[in-house]
């Protein structure tokens, strides 16, 4: 992947225009780790990137980048630019164009990504980034009370950035986003949701809500019990935890399952009838979140007798036929009777067991 990034620099190069691979890719390659994105930024503008690499180039809605397809692999691509003027605390509204790389770094959100790579692979740092990688610390570029009233997802990305890289934030950093977390207010919830994903489901997310606590971020992100948040593997155990189903935004998928796990979690105890009701993958999670044994609960879930309302023996049509009555809503009121029998091992799942059931404890329904 690098051999093909320096490969588009030297194209770029080729044209008479600079370039260099910049930020988070060559940050984590300082650090002897492999990143999964490569950015780069240049003087060339979008409108000679096409002409470069002709049917290539895909614009994108940010203004000044453009997405280039090369070897099947996607690269994100910014003309150098300077942020003129800022709205709603997150996007510029304003940009300009600018020649020289420096200029460009300079509106970069930490020190750590400004880091570039020129054609040849070595690594150019202009802003002293070397150094606070060394020492494992995330310092804004430029005075951080300005660049987080500039963007307030930046309050989020430091966040994000310490997390991941289990690094410090600087003093200043910490202090200006104690000074300006009111402004988070501003964010949109789709923002705050994907990078709290990031923060909430990296290996070193116990890190992440030490800090998002002492910040008093918790507050401004409205997660409601962060203080007794158990991590857990899945994400959705996570959101069912902080309570945030009514304000941020999830999928009908994600929202049926947190709203079970949520279900699931008051449970006093987990009986063959819940197991079965909320299934395994619902009942795993809620097993990690109460340290509950795993291995013993798949075991047992492997064992119940009917996985599904169809596994029952008897289908409706015999049932009624049973009580001599008409399909009806409170089929689902027997259906739910036989389930929990038959999960918890007091009905065996079988036409003459049920039907002998039916027969003597369901007259009411005739
Ligand atoms: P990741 O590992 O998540 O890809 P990254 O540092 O590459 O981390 P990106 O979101 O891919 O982050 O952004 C690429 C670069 O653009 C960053 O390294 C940074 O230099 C700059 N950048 C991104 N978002 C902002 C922002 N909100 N304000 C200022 N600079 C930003
Ligand atoms: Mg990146």
């Amino acid at each position: 992947m690098q051999k093909n990034a320096l490969e588009i620099l030297k194209e770029i190069e080729k044209h008479g225009y600079e370039a260099y691979i910049v930020g988070g890719f060559v940050r984590d390659y300082c650090l002897g780790q492999t990143s999964l994105d490569i950015d780069v930024c240049t003087n060339a503008t979008p409108k000679e990137l096409s002409l470069i690499f002709k049917g290539a180039i895909v614009p994108t809605e940010t203004y000044g980048a453009v997405t280039l397809i090369y070897k099947k692999t996607r690269y994100e691509i910014t003309t150098y630019r300077k942020d003129l003027k800022y709205d709603d605390y997150r996007r510029p509204s304003q940009i300009e164009y600018v020649d020289s790389l420096i200029e460009d770094l300079k509106r970069r959100d930490f020190t750590i990504n400004t880091l570039c790579m020129n054609s040849k692979g070595e690594v150019i740092d202009l802003l002293n980034a070397k150094s606070d990688l060394e020492q494992k610390i995330i310092k804004t570029v430029g005075n951080p009370k300005i660049r987080f009233k500039e963007d307030v997802l930046r309050i989020l990305r430091a966040v994000r950035f310490a997390t991941s890289l289990n690094f410090e934030l600087s003093d200043d950093v910490k202090q200006a986003i104690i000074d300006n977390k009111n402004l988070l207010k501003n964010l949109s919830y789709v923002r705050k949701k994907e990078e709290l994903t990031k923060i909430l489901s990296n290996p070193n997310a116990i890190y992440g809500v030490s800090l998002l606590k002492s910040l008093g971020l918790d507050k401004s992100l409205e997660l409601t019990n962060l203080s007794n948040l158990k991590i857990v593997d899945d994400i959705l155990g996570i959101w069912a935890q902080l309570d945030v189903l009514d304000i941020y935004p999830f999928s009908n998928v994600e929202r049926d399952a947190i709203t079970k796990i949520k279900e699931a979690l008051e449970e006093p105890n987990i009986d063959n009838y819940s197991l079965y009701k909320y299934g395994l993958y619902i009942m795993i999670i809620v097993a990690s979140i109460k340290e509950l044994d795993k291995k013993n609960l798949t075991k047992r879930y492997a064992s119940l007798p009917i996985k599904a309302r169809s596994d029952i023996k008897l289908d409706v049509d015999q049932i009624c036929k049973r009580l001599n009555i008409k399909p009806s809503y409170w089929i689902k009121d027997i259906y739910q009777l036989l389930e929990k029998e038959i999960t918890n091992g007091t009905l065996k799942n079988s036409q003459s067991d049920i039907c002998e059931y039916i027969s003597s404890h369901l007259k009411q329904y005739q």
